[in-house]
């Protein structure tokens, strides 16, 4: 059973609670169908410019999480016609604090979370 973190954006957790992040969590779907089994390690915010987030994620692994998600509202948008990659979500530099995040903790890095984009195949950091 893997235990799973999710990483958030500051600039939308007064909007949304997660909602669909655990939603397809605790059904592992979207991005967590990659897991045969998955359960909630616990979550945190990424204030900008991203600089608390290393310093989150190893809390994160030092309280047993095992892979780190990073929300699909940081790279994507919603439109009418749903969720699209398009001009990008509230992040420009989401792949930088992935990869910096992914260096330092060693643990393995997931771009997405819940209503991932049409044509989007989901990034990984092992
Ligand atoms: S990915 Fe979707 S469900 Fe998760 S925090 Fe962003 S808007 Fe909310
Ligand atoms: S650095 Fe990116 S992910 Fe972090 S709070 Fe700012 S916009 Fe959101």
């Amino acid at each position: 059973m893997k235990r799973v973190a999710i990483i958030r954006c500051e600039k939308n957790m007064d909007r949304c609670p997660l909602t669909n992040c655990f939603k397809c969590l605790t059904e592992k779907k979207e991005a967590f169908a990659i897991y045969e089994d998955c359960v909630p390690a616990g979550v945190f915010t990424c204030r900008c410019p991203g600089d608390n987030v290393v310093g989150l994620s190893k809390i994160l692994r030092a309280k047993g999480a095992e892979a780190i998600h990073f929300c699909t509202c940081m790279f994507a948008e919603k439109t009418e016609k749903g969720w699209v990659l398009g001009s990008g979500g509230f992040c420009e530099n989401i792949d930088e604090i992935i990869d910096k995040v992914n260096n330092e903790t060693r643990l393995p890095c997931v771009k997405g979370t819940a209503h991932l984009p049409e044509g989007y195949s989901i990034k990984f950091w092992d």
